[in-house]
């Protein structure tokens, strides 16, 4: 049956249409040296708030995929001083931090590039028990984390729902020294709209589902059973999720198992079709690369892309869908991140063991990964090392706890509020972590950007009521502030 294009259907081979996708990477090719295209779509890009939009998207995955295949070195060079142009007009200087929380790696799929499928007879199976959650917490707590991702493997039988709940329902419960997690966001298998629905009831954050591949013939092979199989109910579970009550969605790509250009133009149609069926974009869009792990091999993917096209691809994506947060995680190295950071990334995981129980470990452990971590550092290091790149560490969770979640945090984005919220919550955060957790030299360079970013919240009033609040945590008066 041939399938018609249409970014609104709840039909996933009609909104992320094969043809439609195979038409944009010919258009690319065709128009991929027409300068006066190109520089009219880039104009279209420029960072000015686009009050008059709607549209989370600014430009539509034709013309961003014409972006991506034009390799004159000129172009590329604007692409990348205009996303960093965009980056500090709509977010700043603030980079988000969050840590992955394993539960369980028991699995019924088979996917080919991830070791917790189900015929891997090397990894060994672990799913934490409450109490081991409740431990792993406190590790995480300690170290200064408020936000977490928990991830899974499906098995309804090993993992149901019931558990992810009482699991999120722990997390939320811990509170050790000054220590909360505020926000939790979940990764787990796509699922029913009643599942989301009790999700959505267990205060959750961001529902994040990767789409792994939007090339269906591949998908389709490299999930040969299981219910991952299943194409459809994958690639339309976040509309479902939408239904249940999230209207916080992340996407994501696992780069590397199909060509980056057919992904880079189904994961834009995906931000769009969100767009067009639920009145708002994608709350976060992560960019993850195949790594190795046990029992996977990524060379067995042939389709990796170099450092330089991952930066042009997120580069890309700022532009694209200037007001939806994105996220890199610890696949990748430090080099690989800070390029990441400058071009449009907005969260980053610090610290992180993809390993079911690894927090209460004193050495990360490694048999149980879900992938090879490239960044090592601990997270006091690698908030020190964001501050001497000029970032503003920040633990903020207060858009989700006043409500400002779905369509209400983009229009608070375009608003152009950001320096007068979500800057002060990153100060007052950031204060909390130098005051609890920071090492003397974290302290030292804190302190200084804290009074230093301080003088840039437009707000009189609100930059006093933030130095009090920020001397309130310093002297151990009082946490958890926000605007
Ligand atoms: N089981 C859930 C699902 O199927 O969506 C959720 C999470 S899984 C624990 C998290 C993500 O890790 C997957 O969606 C996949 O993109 C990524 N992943 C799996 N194997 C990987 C690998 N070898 N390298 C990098 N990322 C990998």
């Amino acid at each position: 049956m041939a399938y018609q294009y249409d970014p609104a259907s709840h039909c996933a081979d009609e909104f992320i249409n094969h043809q439609e996708i195979l038409d944009t990477l010919a258009y690319a090719q065709e128009h991929k040296n027409d300068l006066d295209l190109i520089y009219s779509i880039l104009d279209k890009c420029k960072p000015n708030l686009h009050p008059d939009k709607d549209h989370c998207a600014v430009i539509g995955h034709r013309e961003a995929s014409v972006l991506l295949a034009c390799d004159d070195p000129k172009v590329n060079e604007e692409i990348f001083k205009l996303a960093r142009a965009i980056k500090l007009a709509y977010y700043g200087n603030r980079i988000v931090l969050f840590a992955p929380l394993y539960l369980s790696n028991y699995c019924i799929n088979g996917c080919l590039y991830c070791p917790y499928h189900a015929i891997n007879k090397t990894i060994p199976r672990r799913k934490l028990t409450q109490d081991e959650i409740r431990d792993e917490v406190i590790a995480l707590q300690d170290m200064g984390h408020k936000r977490l991702a928990i991830e899974s493997g499906e098995d309804p039988r090993m993992s149901p729902i019931e558990y992810i709940l009482d699991s999120i329902h722990t997390i939320y419960s811990v509170k050790h020294k000054n220590g909360a997690i505020r926000r939790v966001n979940v990764n787990i298998a796509a699922t029913t709209v009643e599942e989301y629905r009790m999700l959505k009831e267990a205060e959750i954050g961001t529902y994040i589902l990767f789409q792994e591949t939007y090339h269906k013939e591949n998908y389709l092979k490299l999930h040969p059973w299981g219910p991952k199989h299943d194409y459809n109910w994958h690639t339309e579970a976040m509309d479902r999720a939408f239904q249940g009550g999230i209207d916080d969605l992340g996407l994501g790509v696992l780069f590397g198992l199909d060509g980056y250009a057919y992904e880079f133009a189904g994961l834009l149609m995906h931000a769009e079709h969100l767009e067009a069926v639920n009145g708002v974009g994608p709350h976060t869009i992560s960019v993850p690369r195949v790594k190795p792990a046990d029992d996977i091999d990524p060379t067995e993917f042939d389709n990796s892309l170099s450092d330089e096209m991952f930066a042009k691809i997120i580069a890309l994506i700022r532009i694209a869908v200037p007001y939806t947060g994105m996220i890199i995680s610890t696949r990748e190295s430090e080099a690989v991140r800070r390029r990441a950071l400058e071009l449009g990334i907005s969260q980053i995981s610090g610290a992180s063991r993809t390993s079911v129980g690894g927090y209460t470990e004193e050495i990360r452990p490694t048999d149980t990964e879900q992938f090879d971590v490239s960044d090592q550092r601990t997270l006091d290091e690698v908030i020190r090392w964001l501050m001497e790149c000029d970032h503003i560490p920040s633990f903020c969770t207060a858009c989700y706890r006043a409500g400002r979640t779905g369509d209400r945090f983009m229009s608070f984005c375009k608003s152009g509020q950001i320096l007068n919220y979500c800057h002060p919550n990153a100060l007052m955060t950031l204060s909390e972590f130098l005051t609890d957790y920071a090492s003397p030299a974290t302290q030292e360079m804190g302190w200084k950007m804290v009074e230093r970013e301080l003088a840039n919240i437009p707000d009189e009033q609100r930059r006093a009521l933030c130095a009090e609040r920020i001397e309130l945590i310093r002297t151990g008066q009082g946490n958890d502030f926000r605007f």
